[in-house]
């Protein structure tokens, strides 16, 4: 009878709690801006100048062509064969002449999985830095397989459509639509690679210039065309703030390196600018403008960070001391769509100093459970901890609504209703993001939260009727 009771009770404030947590806003300036965001991918071969064309919105990166004497070579190639063969398709009403050769500016599956649709008929060259693939050998030899979850996270992979926007740098994309997206790329082998830091060759008429560069990844490179005067920057630039630390969880990208090949590039002066995501840039001063931006952006949220962390600073403070003058983030190519600089600093701090944030209180930190129980003694019981959790949904206060949840979940992991609460505040947390990684990891958390409330309360549903029975 009693079990009955409070079970009553759970249900009736459950209710209340969805009834009367604020709604979940369509059009906060975030999402208004990501949404607005999703015209940069609109699906358009672009005219770049004459004999360079480039894909943009079949895939999630930009697909390029270029037109030589006897032959096109093909500038990276999307992330699976079905775009690919749409974009060969719109590339062979410009030109039908042969693929002599595909040059991939880094080993990303989003930049490679078209590879067999370009190759198939013409065995093509196929270049690549020397050291091609060695961003994930670390992860791959310690046996780590957490990043393809974080990543299925960090991508949306598993939300429906009406939950995505863009991811930032490309329109939304399912790897479950087919098109052997990630297969492809992990049993791909270049067939020509070099190891100077300047590659000069001539395929097809055209000269062609490969440069290794350090940045996003440590096999990228960058092709400049000085007969067209035109960069494919890969996705050492692309108009967002940067990816200097991907949430589903990456090694150190060398952001002061990632600055300085922006710099090299600058100092090729292009006059026709590919980045590896969104449309490319045209106008030599533009790109100017556009790249001495962006370097000086990354360099200042590096150096500050650094000046910070001498002050002894935490990476929770540091978040709060590095700020990105207005300068650089009233510009739409800097703000962040896809990365974040929060989450830069914090990297960078792990970077160099490690997880130890330097404060002798978090040497042995208490463990969760230990600290959740005196958290929710201090509140007066896990009642009112409750109480506090769903006061912090109805005040909006949905970071600390998320904290609070956290300590319920940890010192009861099979109720239902703490999840829920994490669920609605993550979901608010969710409007109110531009970063589309972030916003698409808090979504994809959301729906694994309420399919486990889910779970628990028909495990409880089963229990009661047992015990009734009983
Ligand atoms: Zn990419």
């Amino acid at each position: 009878m009693k079990l009955k009771k409070t079970k009553t009770i759970t249900i009736v404030l459950l209710l209340l709690l969805v009834t009367f947590a604020p709604a979940i806003a369509e059009d906060t300036p975030a999402t208004k801006l990501l949404k607005a965001r999703t015209a940069e991918f609109d699906t358009e071969i672009i005219k770049v100048t004459d004999n360079i064309y480039t894909a943009i919105g079949y895939s999630v990166s930009a697909v390029s062509m270029v037109i030589g004497t006897d032959g096109i070579i093909i500038i990276d190639t999307g992330m699976d064969t079905i775009s690919a063969k749409e974009v060969l398709a719109d590339f062979r009403k410009i030109t039908t002449k042969p693929v002599k050769a595909i040059i991939l500016t880094h080993s990303h599956g989003d930049h490679t999985g078209g590879i067999p649709v370009f190759s198939a008929d013409t065995n093509p060259q196929i270049w690549a830095c020397e050291n091609f693939g060695s961003e994930t050998e670390p992860l791959a030899k310690a046996g780590l397989t957490i990043q393809n979850k974080r990543g299925a996270r960090q991508g949306g992979f598993m939300l429906p459509p009406e939950k995505r926007i863009n991811n930032g740098v490309a329109k939304a994309y399912w790897p479950k639509r087919g098109g052997d997206v990630f297969k492809t790329a992990k049993n791909l082998k270049p067939t020509n690679t070099f190891n100077a830091l300047r590659k000069k060759m001539n395929i097809a008429g055209v000269n062609i210039e490969l440069v290794a560069i350090d940045g996003e990844t440590t096999d990228a490179l960058y092709v400049w065309l000085p007969d067209h005067k035109t960069l494919f920057a890969g996705d050492n630039f692309y108009k967002s703030w940067p990816n200097l630390y991907a949430i589903r969880g990456t090694m150190y990208r060398d952001i002061l390196a990632w600055a300085d090949s922006v710099d090299q590039m600058l100092n090729e002066s292009p006059e026709f600018l590919v980045p590896g995501h969104t449309r490319p840039v045209i106008g030599k001063t533009k790109i100017n403008d556009m790249m001495t931006d962006y370097r000086d952006a990354i360099r200042f949220v590096f150096d500050k960070t650094i000046e910070g962390m001498n002050k002894g600073l935490t990476p929770n403070e540091l978040v709060e001391y590095v700020k990105l003058p207005e300068r650089f983030a009233n510009k739409d190519y800097l703000r962040e769509y896809y990365g974040n600089t929060q989450w830069a600093v914090r990297q960078i701090f792990n970077a160099y100093l490690g997880w130890f944030d330097g404060n002798p209180t978090n040497l042995f930190p208490l463990l969760p459970k230990d600290e959740a129980q005196r958290i929710a003694q201090l509140a007066g019981g896990k009642g009112n901890l409750l109480s506090q959790a769903r006061q912090a949904i109805q005040t909006a206060d949905y970071q600390w609504a998320a904290q609070l949840a956290d300590y319920l979940i940890t010192l009861e992991p099979d109720a239902s209703e703490p999840k829920l609460i994490k669920a609605t505040a993550l979901e608010h947390l969710a409007e109110n993001i531009l970063t589309a990684t972030g916003r698409n990891y808090y979504l994809t958390c959301v729906q694994e939260l309420r399919n486990a409330a889910g779970k628990t309360q028909a495990n409880d549903k089963q229990k009661t009727s047992k015990q009734t029975q009983e």
